[in-house]
């Protein structure tokens, strides 16, 4: 467990996150992070120690990464409630991908800052937790991907800036990390390693890079538990052991889950937070993000026991009936009704299953 070898985890949370936000008719328009902080709160997983207040970025913040006429252009759009042409073509803002909504800016900013915040927060060891971030598509002049600002990049950046030598990133959404690779592409103090689904948007991440810093594993359609166990042991541990980072950063994205609408592969949810936990031990100082994530149920379970996991409660504690309505109480156009597993309205972890590897993920530890 990550909280053996560190000093304990904090979440990193706002009421923000329970507010709707994307408009109507966008996959994130779905309770997400505001679901999670209700059930871990419910589930008796937060203390007076462990959850805080996000702070919010300040434009200067945001600024270590992203163009400053692309911060007003976010603040602008914001205020303004629309885009325009040249808006839309220049910075991607005000597209069907990432719409216009009122808030946007306050938002994304309080992303940036709570991921910023857990780079402070554990430069003197520990995990902190921000699951509203990981909005790892977001370029330095451009929104992308459901992602306006690029919160993993701020968070790597601070560390590197406060003086942690060589940091980790370890990318498991079911999309490529491709704008947290391009930050650091030519960074030997970064390493990248993204899982994700092949032959699905952004279609990069299909090599690594010969100077050993940017290492991407695209996996078939269906990759499950297992599969992600074995790259994880066979390819991940023994690249983050020789890297030696003084810290990790995970993206988590919910996306990789079985069920999600956006992806085909089929991961477990225990899989996820057994990945999480593996590669926080190669490191004192751990920070771990939400990403992509489109079925409220998986996406809310997920992160809910990634907490529970990061923090040591027991993700097979009985659920109280306050819990269990949160999980009753969700809906999505874009799941239907008889997809919806009985196992996600009365439990937490996923069941978990031993699954024969294929050939194709074995081939990848050849690389
Ligand atoms: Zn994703």
């Amino acid at each position: 467990m990550i909280t053996n070898s560190h000093q304990g985890a904090i979440f990193i949370g706002s009421e923000i996150y329970g507010k709707v936000a994307y408009g109507k008719n966008h996959p994130l328009s779905i309770p997400r992070v505001g679901a999670v902080t209700d059930l871990c709160r419910q589930m008796g997983w937060f203390n007076a120690e462990n959850y805080v207040d996000s702070p919010t970025a300040s434009p200067k913040d945001l600024g270590r990464y992203h163009s400053r006429a692309y911060i007003d252009a976010v603040r602008k759009v914001d205020k303004a409630g629309k885009s325009g042409a040249k808006t839309r073509e220049i910075y991607g803002l005000g597209t069907i991908e990432n719409p216009v909504f009122s808030g946007m800016f306050e938002r994304g900013a309080m992303t940036c800052g709570g991921s910023i915040y857990a780079a402070e927060w554990v430069l003197g060891g520990g995990c902190a937790y921000n699951p509203a971030g990981g909005t790892h598509h977001g370029r330095p002049n451009r929104a992308s991907g459901f992602c306006y600002f690029n919160d993993p990049v701020l968070a790597i950046l601070r560390l590197l800036d406060m003086g942690v030598p060589r940091v980790f990133y370890l990318d498991l959404d079911a999309h490529h990390g491709d704008g947290v690779e391009a930050a650091f592409i030519n960074d030997p103090r970064v390493a990248t390693v993204s899982i994700h689904e092949k032959s699905r948007w952004p279609y990069s991440g299909v090599e690594s890079n010969s100077s050993d810093n940017i290492w991407n594993f695209p996996v078939p359609g269906g990759f499950h538990a297992s599969e992600l166990n074995f790259l994880i042991d066979e390819i991940v541990l023994p690249l983050a052991e020789k890297f030696a980072p003084d810290a990790v950063v995970v993206t988590c994205g919910a996306d990789g889950l079985a069920g999600d609408p956006l992806s085909k592969m089929e991961l477990t949810n225990t899989a996820l937070w057994s990945a999480v936990s593996a590669i926080g031990d190669i490191a004192p100082r751990t920070i771990v993000l939400g990403g992509g994530g489109y079925n409220p149920w998986t996406v809310i379970r997920c992160w809910a026991g990634l907490w529970a996991s990061l923090a040591n409660y027991d993700v097979y504690d009985s659920m109280t009936s306050s819990a269990l309505n949160i999980l009753h109480s969700l809906d999505s156009d874009l799941v239907d009704e008889e997809d919806i597993n009985p196992n996600w309205l009365n439990s937490i972890a996923d069941e978990t299953e031993d699954l024969p590897i294929r050939t194709e993920i074995k081939d990848l530890a050849l690389m």
